[in-house]
């Protein structure tokens, strides 16, 4: 009794035949919300407990009595479950975007003053690294979508920006428009990526292992997953380019129908 999920496949030859193929795929279709489902209760059900020992762990790393080794070994306590609440938070967002219709993502978001939030965040987790971070954005431009999802996804990719590049290196967030296309842009100086990589990167947990910088950086391996999925919902894409040692420039590029020139803005110089 249950609907089957049918995927079409028209073949045309020649003299107007056309071979029509038709797959059942409502088996793949029920696994694939099972994994859904699976993910997001468990990110869910994960929450409380450490909640819980995360508030234990703050109150105990605080008492008077603690020798040296009790002390190390809170402070890796305190970092292992900061990074279980990060994958667990990441994980409850990629299953929202995945779950969540899409309908409600209709908002005129103002990209500048968003930018400058980002740049001014991405500052502070840059913090003694000492990035100089530029905002090359004017202040009519908006983008048609999630306000949240859009500052979530833009803030992933300047924050990367950061992590993956040296101090002192120059982070430039920019939007440029054509007649067809809105782009955001985060250009780096940074380590660069080698290109058998890129195809792979927006891949649930894939991480490029170069060294010590990718395990200091902290990272989930979610977060180009997350932008993928948020840019999918905003009729964009992304786009990488990177030269090893010389740095990277991922760019979201949306549809002409995604974007406003507002009236009515004051205008300012770029900066
Ligand atoms: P992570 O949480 O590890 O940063 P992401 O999904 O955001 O996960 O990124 C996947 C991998 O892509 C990172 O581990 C890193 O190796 C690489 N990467 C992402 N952004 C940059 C960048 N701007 N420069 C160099 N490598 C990057």
């Amino acid at each position: 009794n249950e609907s089957k999920q049918l995927q079409y496949q028209i073949n045309r030859f020649g003299k107007g035949e056309r071979l029509v193929v038709v797959r059942d795929v409502t088996r793949v279709h029920r696994l694939e919300q099972v994994r859904k489902d699976f993910v997001a209760n468990v990110s869910h059900e994960l929450r409380t407990p450490l909640t819980v020992l995360r508030g234990y762990i703050e109150t105990l790393s605080m008492s008077p009595d603690l020798n040296p080794v009790m002390t190390r070994a809170f402070e890796q306590m305190q970092q292992q479950s900061d990074r279980m609440n990060l994958l667990i938070n990441d994980l409850l967002m990629l299953s929202n975007l995945e779950t969540d219709d899409n309908e409600r993502n209709q908002q005129t978001v103002q990209l500048k003053p968003m930018l400058d939030m980002i740049a001014a965040d991405a500052m502070a987790l840059s913090d003694d690294r000492q990035h100089n971070l530029i905002v090359k954005c004017k202040s009519d431009i908006a983008l048609i979508g999630s306000e949240k999802e859009l500052h979530s996804a833009f803030s992933n990719l300047a924050f990367n920006a950061v992590k993956y590049s040296s101090p002192d290196s120059d982070i430039k967030l920019s939007i440029s428009i054509d007649e067809s296309a809105l782009t955001f842009s985060v250009k780096d100086q940074g380590d660069g990526i080698d290109p058998i990589h890129i195809p792979r990167l927006t891949e649930r947990f894939y991480r490029v292992d170069n060294g010590s910088r990718n395990s200091d950086a902290g990272g989930t391996g979610l977060g180009l997953a997350i932008v993928k999925h948020i840019l999918l919902r905003h009729d964009a894409h992304l786009s990488i380019e990177s030269k090893p040692g010389k740095g990277s420039t991922f760019s979201c590029i949306f549809p002409r129908d995604r974007y406003q020139i507002l009236e009515n803005q004051t205008v300012e110089a770029v900066d």
